[in-house]
Protein backbone atom coordinates (compact mmCIF):
# COMPACT_ATOMS: atom_id res chain seq x y z
CA UNK A 1 0.00 0.00 0.00
CA UNK A 2 1.42 3.24 -1.16
CA UNK A 3 0.88 6.49 1.80
CA UNK A 4 0.38 9.81 0.98
CA UNK A 5 1.55 11.01 4.03
CA UNK A 6 1.49 15.10 4.76
CA UNK A 7 2.38 16.72 8.10
CA UNK A 8 0.64 19.46 10.37
CA UNK A 9 2.78 21.99 12.18
CA UNK A 10 1.96 24.85 14.41
CA UNK A 11 3.06 27.96 12.30
CA UNK A 12 6.77 29.00 14.12
CA UNK A 13 8.21 31.62 11.93
CA UNK A 14 10.88 29.29 11.14
CA UNK A 15 8.05 27.07 9.65
CA UNK A 16 6.37 29.60 7.59
CA UNK A 17 9.74 30.76 6.20
CA UNK A 18 10.90 27.18 5.25
CA UNK A 19 7.97 25.96 3.71
CA UNK A 20 8.08 28.81 1.20
CA UNK A 21 5.44 28.99 -1.04
CA UNK A 22 1.77 28.10 0.18
CA UNK A 23 -1.96 27.94 -0.49
CA UNK A 24 -4.60 29.19 1.77
CA UNK A 25 -6.74 25.57 2.37
CA UNK A 26 -9.55 27.14 5.09
CA UNK A 27 -9.86 29.53 7.55
CA UNK A 28 -11.06 28.17 10.85
CA UNK A 29 -13.24 29.96 13.94
CA UNK A 30 -11.73 28.18 16.81
CA UNK A 31 -11.07 28.75 20.18
CA UNK A 32 -8.08 30.31 19.32
CA UNK A 33 -9.74 32.58 17.41
CA UNK A 34 -9.15 32.80 13.59
CA UNK A 35 -6.79 30.71 12.64
CA UNK A 36 -5.75 30.22 8.91
CA UNK A 37 -4.62 26.72 7.30
CA UNK A 38 -1.98 27.12 4.96
CA UNK A 39 -0.44 23.92 2.63
CA UNK A 40 3.13 24.27 0.98
CA UNK A 41 5.86 21.52 0.24
CA UNK A 42 8.95 21.10 1.63
CA UNK A 43 11.50 18.59 0.57
CA UNK A 44 8.75 16.86 -2.09
CA UNK A 45 6.81 16.60 1.61
CA UNK A 46 3.16 18.13 2.16
CA UNK A 47 2.81 20.38 5.04
CA UNK A 48 -0.02 22.49 6.57
CA UNK A 49 0.83 24.72 8.68
CA UNK A 50 -1.32 26.69 11.10
CA UNK A 51 -1.16 30.35 10.03
CA UNK A 52 -1.61 32.35 13.55
CA UNK A 53 0.92 34.67 14.08
CA UNK A 54 -0.85 35.82 17.71
CA UNK A 55 0.05 32.22 19.10
CA UNK A 56 3.10 31.21 16.88
CA UNK A 57 5.12 34.26 16.29
CA UNK A 58 6.99 34.80 19.54
CA UNK A 59 10.70 34.97 19.79
CA UNK A 60 13.28 32.50 21.42
CA UNK A 61 11.85 29.24 22.13
CA UNK A 62 8.57 27.53 20.90
CA UNK A 63 7.67 26.71 24.17
CA UNK A 64 8.46 29.24 27.21
CA UNK A 65 9.65 32.90 27.63
CA UNK A 66 13.44 33.98 27.94
CA UNK A 67 13.09 33.58 31.54
CA UNK A 68 11.86 30.14 31.10
CA UNK A 69 8.57 30.21 32.39
CA UNK A 70 6.08 28.39 29.81
CA UNK A 71 3.67 30.44 28.06
CA UNK A 72 0.27 30.86 29.42
CA UNK A 73 -1.22 30.63 26.68
CA UNK A 74 0.26 26.98 25.74
CA UNK A 75 -3.17 24.73 26.04
CA UNK A 76 -4.74 27.37 23.61
CA UNK A 77 -1.55 26.94 20.90
CA UNK A 78 -1.14 23.33 21.21
CA UNK A 79 -4.76 22.87 22.13
CA UNK A 80 -5.76 24.36 18.06
CA UNK A 81 -2.86 22.17 17.13
CA UNK A 82 -5.27 19.02 17.83
CA UNK A 83 -8.50 20.77 16.79
CA UNK A 84 -6.70 21.15 13.46
CA UNK A 85 -5.65 17.98 12.76
CA UNK A 86 -8.58 16.04 14.16
CA UNK A 87 -10.56 18.33 11.64
CA UNK A 88 -8.47 17.11 8.66
CA UNK A 89 -10.09 13.91 8.90
CA UNK A 90 -13.89 16.08 8.76
CA UNK A 91 -13.41 17.82 5.33
CA UNK A 92 -11.58 21.02 6.75
CA UNK A 93 -9.64 20.89 3.02
CA UNK A 94 -12.20 20.17 0.80
CA UNK A 95 -9.56 18.39 -1.76
CA UNK A 96 -7.47 15.72 0.92
CA UNK A 97 -9.27 14.08 4.05
CA UNK A 98 -7.02 12.26 6.04
CA UNK A 99 -7.89 8.41 7.08
CA UNK A 100 -5.28 8.30 10.02
CA UNK A 101 -4.00 10.89 12.25
CA UNK A 102 -0.47 10.24 13.92
CA UNK A 103 -0.08 12.83 16.62
CA UNK A 104 2.85 13.18 18.32
CA UNK A 105 3.67 14.07 22.15
CA UNK A 106 1.83 15.72 24.37
CA UNK A 107 1.43 18.92 22.25
CA UNK A 108 -0.81 16.76 19.64
CA UNK A 109 -1.93 14.84 22.13
CA UNK A 110 -5.53 16.62 22.15
CA UNK A 111 -6.10 15.92 18.86
CA UNK A 112 -6.99 11.82 19.57
CA UNK A 113 -9.30 13.10 22.49
CA UNK A 114 -11.08 15.47 19.76
CA UNK A 115 -11.51 12.56 17.34
CA UNK A 116 -13.12 10.75 19.95
CA UNK A 117 -15.47 13.18 21.10
CA UNK A 118 -16.57 13.72 17.10
CA UNK A 119 -17.09 9.92 16.47
CA UNK A 120 -18.50 9.04 20.13
CA UNK A 121 -15.68 6.05 19.98
CA UNK A 122 -13.16 5.46 22.24
CA UNK A 123 -10.89 3.45 19.49
CA UNK A 124 -9.65 6.15 16.74
CA UNK A 125 -8.53 5.72 13.71
CA UNK A 126 -5.42 7.71 15.01
CA UNK A 127 -1.88 6.72 16.29
CA UNK A 128 0.14 8.18 19.36
CA UNK A 129 3.46 8.55 19.63
CA UNK A 130 5.31 9.24 23.33
CA UNK A 131 9.08 10.61 22.56
CA UNK A 132 9.29 11.51 26.29
CA UNK A 133 6.59 10.49 29.03
CA UNK A 134 8.43 13.25 31.37
CA UNK A 135 6.55 15.39 29.51
CA UNK A 136 2.79 15.78 30.22
CA UNK A 137 1.03 18.72 28.77
CA UNK A 138 -0.72 19.25 32.49
CA UNK A 139 -3.21 22.40 32.23
CA UNK A 140 -6.07 23.16 34.85
CA UNK A 141 -9.06 21.52 34.54
CA UNK A 142 -11.06 24.92 33.96
CA UNK A 143 -9.82 24.84 30.65
CA UNK A 144 -12.25 22.15 29.60
CA UNK A 145 -14.71 24.59 28.03
CA UNK A 146 -11.88 26.51 26.89
CA UNK A 147 -10.65 23.87 24.54
CA UNK A 148 -14.15 22.91 23.35
CA UNK A 149 -13.34 19.59 25.51
CA UNK A 150 -17.00 17.83 26.35
CA UNK A 151 -17.14 18.03 30.32
CA UNK A 152 -17.93 13.96 30.13
CA UNK A 153 -13.93 14.06 28.75
CA UNK A 154 -12.46 14.87 31.98
CA UNK A 155 -12.59 11.40 33.45
CA UNK A 156 -10.06 9.11 34.73
CA UNK A 157 -11.71 7.33 31.35
CA UNK A 158 -10.16 10.63 29.24
CA UNK A 159 -7.91 13.40 29.73
CA UNK A 160 -8.36 13.85 33.53
CA UNK A 161 -4.48 13.28 35.10
CA UNK A 162 -4.49 13.59 38.98
CA UNK A 163 -6.63 16.48 38.94
CA UNK A 164 -5.61 17.95 35.56
CA UNK A 165 -6.07 17.88 31.93
CA UNK A 166 -2.87 16.16 30.55
CA UNK A 167 -2.70 16.58 26.55
CA UNK A 168 -0.36 13.47 27.16
CA UNK A 169 -2.98 11.10 28.69
CA UNK A 170 -5.29 12.22 25.99
CA UNK A 171 -3.45 10.60 23.28
CA UNK A 172 -2.96 7.45 25.57
CA UNK A 173 -5.88 6.91 25.93
CA UNK A 174 -7.98 8.12 23.53
CA UNK A 175 -5.33 7.08 20.35
CA UNK A 176 -6.40 3.36 18.66
CA UNK A 177 -2.35 2.97 19.13
CA UNK A 178 -0.18 4.04 20.86
CA UNK A 179 3.71 3.79 20.08
CA UNK A 180 7.28 4.92 21.95
CA UNK A 181 10.45 5.67 20.02
CA UNK A 182 12.16 2.04 21.76
CA UNK A 183 11.33 -0.98 22.34
CA UNK A 184 13.06 -1.09 26.20
CA UNK A 185 11.38 2.50 26.89
CA UNK A 186 8.05 0.79 26.00
CA UNK A 187 8.80 -2.00 28.70
CA UNK A 188 10.59 0.82 30.89
CA UNK A 189 7.67 3.06 31.09
CA UNK A 190 5.39 -0.13 32.00
CA UNK A 191 6.70 -2.21 34.85
CA UNK A 192 9.01 0.41 36.06
CA UNK A 193 8.89 3.92 38.04
CA UNK A 194 9.95 5.28 34.75
CA UNK A 195 5.90 4.81 33.84
CA UNK A 196 5.11 8.16 35.85
CA UNK A 197 1.91 6.62 37.21
CA UNK A 198 1.24 5.77 33.47
CA UNK A 199 1.99 2.03 33.80
CA UNK A 200 -1.81 0.77 34.52
CA UNK A 201 -2.70 2.35 31.12
CA UNK A 202 -0.11 1.64 29.23
CA UNK A 203 0.01 -2.02 30.80
CA UNK A 204 -3.41 -2.25 29.52
CA UNK A 205 -3.09 -1.24 26.24
CA UNK A 206 0.24 -3.42 25.56
CA UNK A 207 -1.87 -6.44 26.86
CA UNK A 208 -4.50 -5.57 23.66
CA UNK A 209 -1.64 -5.33 21.77
CA UNK A 210 -2.24 -1.80 21.10
CA UNK A 211 1.17 -0.35 22.77
CA UNK A 212 4.21 -1.15 21.27
CA UNK A 213 8.08 0.29 20.88
CA UNK A 214 9.40 0.82 17.57
CA UNK A 215 13.04 2.65 17.10
CA UNK A 216 13.66 5.88 15.65
CA UNK A 217 15.50 5.93 12.50
CA UNK A 218 18.20 8.55 12.00
CA UNK A 219 17.85 10.99 9.25
CA UNK A 220 21.41 9.46 7.48
CA UNK A 221 21.27 12.73 4.81
CA UNK A 222 22.36 14.50 7.77
CA UNK A 223 24.34 12.39 9.73
CA UNK A 224 26.84 10.90 7.39
CA UNK A 225 30.30 11.66 7.68
CA UNK A 226 30.94 10.83 3.88
CA UNK A 227 28.98 13.40 2.70
CA UNK A 228 28.50 16.05 6.25
CA UNK A 229 29.37 19.85 5.08
CA UNK A 230 29.54 20.63 8.53
CA UNK A 231 33.05 19.00 9.07
CA UNK A 232 36.52 19.45 8.05
CA UNK A 233 37.12 16.40 6.38
CA UNK A 234 34.85 13.91 4.96
CA UNK A 235 35.74 9.83 6.00
CA UNK A 236 34.29 6.71 6.08
CA UNK A 237 34.69 2.94 8.05
CA UNK A 238 37.72 2.61 5.26
CA UNK A 239 39.15 6.12 5.66
CA UNK A 240 39.66 6.66 9.42
CA UNK A 241 42.95 8.62 8.90
CA UNK A 242 40.24 11.68 7.72
CA UNK A 243 38.71 11.30 11.25
CA UNK A 244 41.51 12.22 12.61
CA UNK A 245 42.19 15.24 10.81
CA UNK A 246 39.03 16.53 12.10
CA UNK A 247 40.20 15.29 15.80
CA UNK A 248 43.04 17.49 14.98
CA UNK A 249 41.64 20.45 13.40
CA UNK A 250 38.95 20.63 16.47
CA UNK A 251 41.79 20.55 18.88
CA UNK A 252 43.16 23.11 16.94
CA UNK A 253 40.25 25.23 16.78
CA UNK A 254 38.93 24.84 20.31
CA UNK A 255 42.49 25.56 22.03
CA UNK A 256 42.64 21.71 23.25
CA UNK A 257 46.04 20.37 23.35
CA UNK A 258 46.79 18.65 19.40
CA UNK A 259 47.30 15.47 20.22
CA UNK A 260 45.51 12.20 18.20
CA UNK A 261 46.93 9.99 21.33
CA UNK A 262 44.83 11.66 23.54
CA UNK A 263 41.57 10.36 23.68
CA UNK A 264 38.60 12.72 23.37
CA UNK A 265 35.70 12.47 25.22
CA UNK A 266 32.46 14.50 23.97
CA UNK A 267 29.21 15.48 24.86
CA UNK A 268 26.30 17.09 22.91
CA UNK A 269 22.91 17.66 24.84
CA UNK A 270 20.28 19.21 26.51
CA UNK A 271 21.39 20.26 30.20
CA UNK A 272 18.63 18.21 32.31
CA UNK A 273 18.17 15.75 34.98
CA UNK A 274 17.35 13.27 32.19
CA UNK A 275 20.69 13.32 30.68
CA UNK A 276 22.85 12.33 34.11
CA UNK A 277 25.69 14.50 33.00
CA UNK A 278 26.12 15.31 37.28
CA UNK A 279 27.96 12.49 37.02
CA UNK A 280 29.78 13.34 34.71
CA UNK A 281 30.68 16.60 36.30
CA UNK A 282 31.16 14.05 39.53
CA UNK A 283 33.80 12.05 37.66
CA UNK A 284 35.35 14.85 35.52
CA UNK A 285 38.35 14.65 37.35
CA UNK A 286 39.01 11.39 37.21
CA UNK A 287 38.66 11.09 33.55
CA UNK A 288 40.89 14.10 33.05
CA UNK A 289 43.63 12.05 35.20
CA UNK A 290 43.98 9.86 32.74
CA UNK A 291 45.24 12.38 30.32
CA UNK A 292 41.76 12.18 28.28
CA UNK A 293 40.30 15.34 27.10
CA UNK A 294 36.78 16.63 27.13
CA UNK A 295 34.35 18.71 25.64
CA UNK A 296 30.93 20.10 26.14
CA UNK A 297 28.21 21.40 24.04
CA UNK A 298 25.16 21.85 25.60
CA UNK A 299 22.26 24.52 26.60
CA UNK A 300 20.09 24.26 29.53
CA UNK A 301 19.71 24.19 33.01
CA UNK A 302 21.62 27.34 34.46
CA UNK A 303 22.68 25.70 37.17
CA UNK A 304 24.34 22.66 35.34
CA UNK A 305 26.37 25.27 33.35
CA UNK A 306 27.16 27.06 36.41
CA UNK A 307 28.42 24.34 37.80
CA UNK A 308 30.30 23.35 34.47
CA UNK A 309 32.12 26.87 34.20
CA UNK A 310 33.26 26.47 37.92
CA UNK A 311 35.30 23.52 37.30
CA UNK A 312 36.91 24.56 34.51
CA UNK A 313 37.21 28.32 36.33
CA UNK A 314 38.99 26.15 39.70
CA UNK A 315 40.69 23.66 37.31
CA UNK A 316 42.26 25.63 34.99
CA UNK A 317 46.06 25.36 35.46
CA UNK A 318 45.78 22.17 36.19
CA UNK A 319 43.97 20.26 33.13
CA UNK A 320 45.05 23.30 30.74
CA UNK A 321 44.27 22.08 27.09
CA UNK A 322 42.36 19.14 28.48
CA UNK A 323 38.54 20.74 28.60
CA UNK A 324 36.68 23.04 26.88
CA UNK A 325 32.80 24.15 27.38
CA UNK A 326 30.67 25.40 24.54
CA UNK A 327 27.16 26.59 25.61
CA UNK A 328 23.93 27.37 23.42
CA UNK A 329 22.29 25.48 20.39
CA UNK A 330 25.19 24.79 17.49
CA UNK A 331 24.22 22.35 15.01
CA UNK A 332 27.30 23.24 13.13
CA UNK A 333 29.44 22.57 16.21
CA UNK A 334 27.56 19.40 17.34
CA UNK A 335 28.84 17.89 14.25
CA UNK A 336 32.40 18.82 14.45
CA UNK A 337 32.12 17.14 17.88
CA UNK A 338 30.99 13.89 16.64
CA UNK A 339 33.46 13.80 13.91
CA UNK A 340 36.25 14.99 16.13
CA UNK A 341 35.74 12.94 19.18
CA UNK A 342 36.77 9.45 20.17
CA UNK A 343 34.22 8.73 23.09
CA UNK A 344 30.70 10.38 23.54
CA UNK A 345 29.13 10.02 26.37
CA UNK A 346 25.78 9.46 26.90
CA UNK A 347 24.83 8.93 30.46
CA UNK A 348 20.93 9.44 30.32
CA UNK A 349 19.00 8.29 33.91
CA UNK A 350 16.10 7.41 31.09
CA UNK A 351 16.46 7.85 27.44
CA UNK A 352 13.26 7.33 25.51
CA UNK A 353 15.51 6.56 22.29
CA UNK A 354 18.50 8.88 21.98
CA UNK A 355 19.69 10.33 18.53
CA UNK A 356 23.10 11.56 19.32
CA UNK A 357 24.51 7.56 19.96
CA UNK A 358 23.27 6.46 16.66
CA UNK A 359 24.86 9.44 15.10
CA UNK A 360 28.17 9.07 17.43
CA UNK A 361 28.11 5.06 15.67
CA UNK A 362 27.58 6.12 12.22
CA UNK A 363 30.79 8.74 13.17
CA UNK A 364 32.81 6.18 14.78
CA UNK A 365 32.61 7.80 17.55
CA UNK A 366 32.33 4.94 20.36
CA UNK A 367 29.34 5.99 22.56
CA UNK A 368 29.40 5.35 25.93
CA UNK A 369 26.13 5.13 28.09
CA UNK A 370 23.94 3.82 30.29
CA UNK A 371 21.77 0.61 30.32
CA UNK A 372 18.45 2.51 29.51
CA UNK A 373 15.44 2.64 26.71
CA UNK A 374 16.79 3.41 23.51
CA UNK A 375 20.87 3.59 24.25
CA UNK A 376 20.17 -0.38 25.32
CA UNK A 377 18.86 -0.91 22.08
CA UNK A 378 21.39 0.93 19.92
CA UNK A 379 24.28 0.02 21.77
CA UNK A 380 26.36 -3.58 21.72
CA UNK A 381 28.83 -3.11 25.11
CA UNK A 382 32.26 -4.31 24.76
CA UNK A 383 32.29 -7.55 26.53
CA UNK A 384 34.82 -10.10 26.04
CA UNK A 385 32.18 -12.07 24.68
CA UNK A 386 30.69 -9.31 22.28
CA UNK A 387 34.15 -8.88 21.11
CA UNK A 388 34.34 -12.58 20.51
CA UNK A 389 31.04 -12.73 18.95
CA UNK A 390 31.56 -9.72 16.92
CA UNK A 391 29.63 -7.90 18.10
CA UNK A 392 30.21 -4.69 20.00
CA UNK A 393 30.04 -1.21 19.22
CA UNK A 394 30.60 0.79 22.38
CA UNK A 395 30.59 1.10 25.79
CA UNK A 396 27.51 0.36 28.52
CA UNK A 397 27.44 1.32 32.00
CA UNK A 398 24.67 -0.22 34.49
CA UNK A 399 24.81 1.45 37.84
CA UNK A 400 23.46 4.76 37.39
CA UNK A 401 26.50 5.68 40.45
CA UNK A 402 29.54 7.13 40.50
CA UNK A 403 31.41 3.68 40.50
CA UNK A 404 29.24 2.32 37.51
CA UNK A 405 30.23 5.29 35.49
CA UNK A 406 33.90 5.20 36.54
CA UNK A 407 34.26 1.29 36.03
CA UNK A 408 33.39 1.36 32.45
CA UNK A 409 35.18 4.91 31.91
CA UNK A 410 38.15 2.64 33.59
CA UNK A 411 37.09 -0.57 31.23
CA UNK A 412 36.94 1.77 28.05
CA UNK A 413 40.70 3.48 28.65
CA UNK A 414 41.88 -0.06 28.32
CA UNK A 415 40.30 -0.92 25.01
CA UNK A 416 42.11 2.80 23.53
CA UNK A 417 45.75 0.87 24.34
CA UNK A 418 44.41 -1.61 21.66
CA UNK A 419 44.09 0.53 18.75
CA UNK A 420 43.50 -2.85 16.42
CA UNK A 421 40.43 -3.65 18.40
CA UNK A 422 39.07 0.18 18.48
CA UNK A 423 39.33 0.90 15.23
CA UNK A 424 37.08 -2.85 14.79
CA UNK A 425 34.75 -1.43 17.27
CA UNK A 426 34.61 2.15 14.58
CA UNK A 427 34.11 0.13 11.54
CA UNK A 428 31.03 -2.31 13.19
CA UNK A 429 29.70 0.95 15.10
CA UNK A 430 29.43 2.66 11.35
CA UNK A 431 27.87 -0.48 9.58
CA UNK A 432 24.81 -0.46 11.67
CA UNK A 433 21.77 0.28 10.01
CA UNK A 434 19.75 3.05 11.34
CA UNK A 435 17.97 4.08 8.65
CA UNK A 436 13.95 5.02 8.63
CA UNK A 437 13.00 2.07 6.35
CA UNK A 438 13.21 -0.65 8.95
CA UNK A 439 10.86 1.98 11.54
CA UNK A 440 8.54 3.14 8.97
CA UNK A 441 7.59 -0.46 7.42
CA UNK A 442 6.58 -0.92 11.44
CA UNK A 443 3.97 2.19 11.51
CA UNK A 444 2.77 1.26 8.05
CA UNK A 445 1.41 -2.15 9.55
CA UNK A 446 -0.01 -0.26 12.23
CA UNK A 447 -2.27 2.03 9.63
CA UNK A 448 -3.15 -0.82 8.06
CA UNK A 449 -3.95 -2.95 11.00
CA UNK A 450 -6.39 0.54 12.09
CA UNK A 451 -7.94 0.80 8.94
CA UNK A 452 -9.02 -2.85 8.70
P1 LIG B 1 16.59 14.82 23.27
O1 LIG B 1 15.58 14.73 22.17
O2 LIG B 1 16.14 14.25 24.57
O3 LIG B 1 17.18 16.19 23.43
P2 LIG B 1 18.18 13.14 21.49
O4 LIG B 1 19.50 12.47 21.65
O5 LIG B 1 17.04 12.28 21.07
O6 LIG B 1 17.84 13.90 22.85
O7 LIG B 1 18.29 14.28 20.39
C1 LIG B 1 19.06 15.42 20.60
C2 LIG B 1 19.46 16.02 19.26
O8 LIG B 1 19.76 17.40 19.47
C3 LIG B 1 20.70 15.40 18.67
O9 LIG B 1 20.60 15.40 17.28
C4 LIG B 1 21.83 16.33 19.14
O10 LIG B 1 22.91 16.35 18.25
C5 LIG B 1 21.12 17.66 19.16
N1 LIG B 1 21.62 18.59 20.19
C6 LIG B 1 21.46 18.50 21.53
N2 LIG B 1 22.03 19.56 22.14
C7 LIG B 1 22.55 20.33 21.16
C8 LIG B 1 23.27 21.57 21.15
N3 LIG B 1 23.54 22.23 22.26
N4 LIG B 1 23.64 22.07 19.96
C9 LIG B 1 23.36 21.41 18.81
N5 LIG B 1 22.69 20.25 18.74
C10 LIG B 1 22.29 19.70 19.91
Amino acid sequence: MELDVRILLPGFPAIRDGVGPTSLVAEIDSFAGRVALRFGFYNGIGIYYIDAPHLYDRPNNPYHDQYNMAYGDNHIRFGVLGWVGSELLYGVDPLWNADILHAHDWHAGLACAYLAAKTGRHVTNSVFTIHNLAYQGCFSPYHMNDLWLPAELYSVYGVECYGQISFLKAGIYFAGHVTTVSPTYAQEIVNTDLGLGFQGLLADRMHYERFSGILNGLDEAVWDPKTDKKITTNYNARNLKNKLLNKGEFQHAARLQVNPDKPLFGVISRLVYQKGLDIVLDSLTYLLDYGAQFVLLGSGDPVLEHQFTEFVNYHQRQYAGQIVLFYGYNEEMAHQIMAAADVLLVPSRFEPCGLTQMAALHYGTLPLVHATGGLTDTVVNTTIENIKDKTATGFVFYDMTREGFRGTVDWAMEQWKNRKLWRTLQQRGMQQDFSWQKSARQYQKIYETLLK
